[in-house]
């Protein structure tokens, strides 16, 4: 995929999948800002090994639960490369629990994150795009969205949440020819999902059609395939990336 010449904004990209978007939307041209919330160092060095493989990134803190915060990221990556072409909304939480036992702020911040951050990106990016009368808006769903989990109860709501969000927003900014499409991976083997207990792993495998669990490159190129051009007649659709877990 050819993305010179486009601008990129990719939340919570220091590590795990948004990393791998960001180096894979890097390597087919486009200029990336690589969104941090904690860990500076590590998105630092995400933006080195872009600029050393020749491409163009920035890396830029904010926590997108916060409006303010939300709508300053967006703004710094217009004033940085002069607009936003493509919005990757990846950074996501979660704080498992059964539901009898799940805390209401562990409720709330696992919505607030996953959900609400994208509404609030969304938003800004939006404001641009429209302008613009281009667009591309990638939202990171997840299996769990579409299916179901026992103890998340709060993170597959959130998931299924954006599948809703990504479908109005399909219709709503169509007319502008902006995409907005969602990628629902299934068991991606980061941090996130490294806290699994082996036997969890071993069943989830089990299921999985393909028999072994996925790397982050490989829904990174989902993800620059609905970001480019060759994609623009896709939009408003939940793409499925799991080894057939799903099945
Ligand atoms: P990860 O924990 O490795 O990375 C999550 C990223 O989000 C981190 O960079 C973190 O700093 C960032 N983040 C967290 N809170 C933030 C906030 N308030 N503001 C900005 N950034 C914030 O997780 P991952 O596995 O790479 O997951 C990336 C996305 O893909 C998430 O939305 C996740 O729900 C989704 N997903 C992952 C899997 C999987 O198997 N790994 C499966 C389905 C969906």
């Amino acid at each position: 995929m050819k993305l010179g010449g486009r601008v990129a904004l990719v939340t919570g990209a220091s590590r795990g999948i948004g990393k791998a978007v960001a180096e894979t939307l890097a390597a087919a041209g486009a200029r990336v800002v690589v969104n941090y919330v904690q860990r500076e160092e590590e998105a630092q060095r995400v933006v080195e090994g872009i600029r050393q493989a020749g491409g163009e990134a920035i890396a830029r803190g904010a926590d997108v639960s916060k409006a303010q915060e939300a709508q300053e990221l967006v703004d710094f990556t217009v004033q940085h490369y002069g607009g936003i072409d493509i919005l990757v909304n990846n950074a996501g939480i979660t704080r498992d629990s059964l539901l009898v036992r799940m805390r209401e702020e562990d409720w709330d911040r696992v919505l607030a994150v996953n959900l609400k951050g994208a509404f609030l990106t969304s938003r800004a990016a939006a404001r641009y795009m429209i302008k613009a009368r281009w667009g591309r808006i990638i939202n990171l769903s997840s299996v769990v969205g579409l299916y179901g989990n026992a103890g998340q109860a709060n993170y597959a709501a959130a998931k299924a949440g954006l599948v809703g969000f990504t479908k109005a927003l399909a219709k709503e900014l169509g007319s502008r020819q902006i995409t907005v499409n969602a990628v629902a991976p299934g068991f991606i083997l980061t941090e996130m999902t490294a806290a699994l207990p082996e036997e969890a792993q071993q069943e989830l495998l089990r299921r999985c059609a393909l028999g072994r669990f996925g790397r982050p490159e490989e829904v990174a190129a989902l993800v620059a395939f609905l970001a480019s051009e060759e994609a623009a007649y896709l939009t408003g659709q939940v793409i499925g990336i799991d080894g057939g877990l799903s099945l």
